[in-house]
């Protein structure tokens, strides 16, 4: 597609094409070139939307089996070219080949089950009205309707599989769809994108364009795009949702989840598996997931015997290189990052928070962290820390445990080790969150199941055929006379 120094294309309307200036992308992990990105002008930006809004009609009319083949044909070569995306996502984001390939292979889900949906959705479905008086004789049928192009605007970090949950179910509902991916991750993006090139989807109806942040605003404005579909930051996502209040905005946000140890969970075998799983999940992918543990709530029963489990699970992580198999946790996106968490874990500490294990920072690399006795308001606390830091807790009773999780302006995920069934629906009713995994740690995320967040994590559900009903309205037709 490029020669090592020309810019990688991006992707306008199904097309590759260039702009006039570039965007460098280079390694977290040793600052290594990988090249350039070519950036759209606005010109350019404004031609892909003319065309999504252009082909919006005949997309939605094309036959379920030839876009539910397209999305298959996808699905088939993620999986042929695996381990090289694997190896492009590990190099530009600094995400370990473990996480790296298993983000892979969601993706191939992902594009799997949007096929499924392709073939199911929009099935018309028959509801009869002559429960009334005034409905004798009548028959209302629905089908769903796009709003128009979809404007998908993804993170750095999961430079694939969040850009195919964007792409993926607005391919499956006929809706035209402009993404575009995040500034330290374009490359995955446009690798996507030479797989939605080999499919006969409609010439324009997917684009991937990596405009530059300054130029964002008035492509959010476009009355042309009236659905965007946000996964980032809390700040950035809120302010979209706030200037554009008439569209229709989800947005999948941060978070600070927490775990939950109930006194009951408190055999050796329950108490290895609790630490094992939030030692792994506080600290994968260097802690950049939203879903991520960043809280430890432990019952006084089970506490001081979790705690040394706790710590030894986490030195235990292979720290380093990410293009190594064994590494666990590589570096953050970038040095900025990881100065950033070293200071808010310094400002704990100065509060009187005790560093168990970890604390120090090395270039873009943080060592996976856990802190005690760290004041409520503390930022590593409060905040989304998006790095390997977890706070742990003690508390007396369940009530206190629930409340403690809740003490939060996030709410995407919960994670509730238990065995007590009851305590498990009295969580599922008490906690503020969009999710609650029992059994487990709150970063479990299967992709067609609803996901996202309640409070300032977010709006909106994602979760293939949740993403699909996000991109299309209910259109009823009554039939009279019957
Ligand atoms: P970010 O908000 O900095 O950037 C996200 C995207 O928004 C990027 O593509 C960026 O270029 C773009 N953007 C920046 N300014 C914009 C503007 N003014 N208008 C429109 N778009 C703009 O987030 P990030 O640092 O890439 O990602 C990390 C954040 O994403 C974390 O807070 C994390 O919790 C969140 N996240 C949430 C989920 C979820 O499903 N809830 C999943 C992954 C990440």
């Amino acid at each position: 597609m490029t020669t090592a120094t020309s810019p990688h294309p991006f992707w306008l309307a199904g097309r590759e094409a260039t702009g006039e200036s570039t965007l460098e992308v280079t390694s977290p992990w040793d600052n290594g070139d990988l090249g350039s990105v070519s950036v759209p002008t606005a010109a350019q930006t404004e031609e892909a939307v003319a065309t999504a809004a252009a082909v919006a009609g005949e997309f939605a009319a094309t036959p379920a089996h030839a876009r539910a083949a397209a999305l298959d044909r996808v699905h088939r070569r993620l999986g042929e070219r695996a381990e090289e995306i694997a190896r492009l996502i590990c190099a530009e984001n600094g995400k370990p080949m473990k996480w790296a390939r298993l983000e892979v292979s969601r993706c191939i889900s992902v594009f799997r089950w949007a096929a499924d949906e392709a073939r199911r959705f929009n099935g018309g479905m028959a509801q009869r009205l002559d429960t009334d008086a005034a409905g004798v004789g009548r028959l209302a049928l629905t089908r769903r309707v796009p709003y128009g192009p979809v404007l998908g605007i993804a993170p750095f970090n999961f430079p694939l599989n969040l850009c195919a949950h964007k792409v993926a179910p607005a391919l499956a509902a006929g809706v035209p769809i402009i993404l575009k991916p995040a500034p330290a991750t374009p490359l995955t993006a446009l690798l996507l994108g030479e797989l939605l090139a080999e499919t006969d989807l409609p010439t324009g109806s997917w684009s991937v364009l990596p405009v530059p942040n300054d130029a964002m605003p008035s492509l959010v404005q476009d009355p042309r795009l009236p659905v965007i579909s946000f996964t980032g930051s809390v700040p950035v996502g809120w302010s979209i949702r706030d200037s554009v209040p008439r569209k229709r905005v989800t947005l999948e946000l941060g978070g600070n989840g927490a775990a939950v140890v109930l006194a009951d969970y408190s055999s050796d075998a329950d108490l290895d598996w609790a630490a094992q799983r939030i030692a792994t999940f506080s600290n994968y992918q260097g802690g950049q997931s939203c879903i991520s543990v960043q809280r430890v709530i432990a019952d006084t029963a089970v506490y001081d015997r979790l705690l040394p489990r706790l710590i030894a699970a986490v030195e235990a992580l292979v720290t380093g290189d990410p293009r190594e198999d064994a590494t666990d946790v590589g570096p953050l996106i970038s040095e900025e990052a990881a100065r950033r968490v070293e200071t808010w874990v310094n400002e704990a500490t100065a509060a009187g928070a005790k560093v168990l294990t970890g604390g120090a920072r090395q270039g873009a690399s943080y060592l996976p962290t856990v802190l005690e006795g760290v004041p409520r308001d503390a930022k590593v606390s409060r905040e989304e820390v998006f790095g390997p830091v977890m706070t742990v807790t003690r508390v007396d009773s369940e009530e206190a445990a629930f409340a403690a999780a809740n003490d939060s302006k996030f709410g995407l995920q919960a994670g509730l080790f238990t065995h007590d069934i009851q305590a498990a629906f009295r969580a599922h009713r008490a906690l503020e969150v969009g999710g609650v995994v029992v059994g487990d740690v709150p970063s479990y995320r299967a992709d067609h199941m609803p996901y996202g967040g309640a409070k300032q994590s977010g709006v909106g559900r994602e979760g293939v055929r949740f993403a699909m009903e996000d991109y299309t309205y209910e259109r009823v037709m009554v039939l009279t006379g019957l």
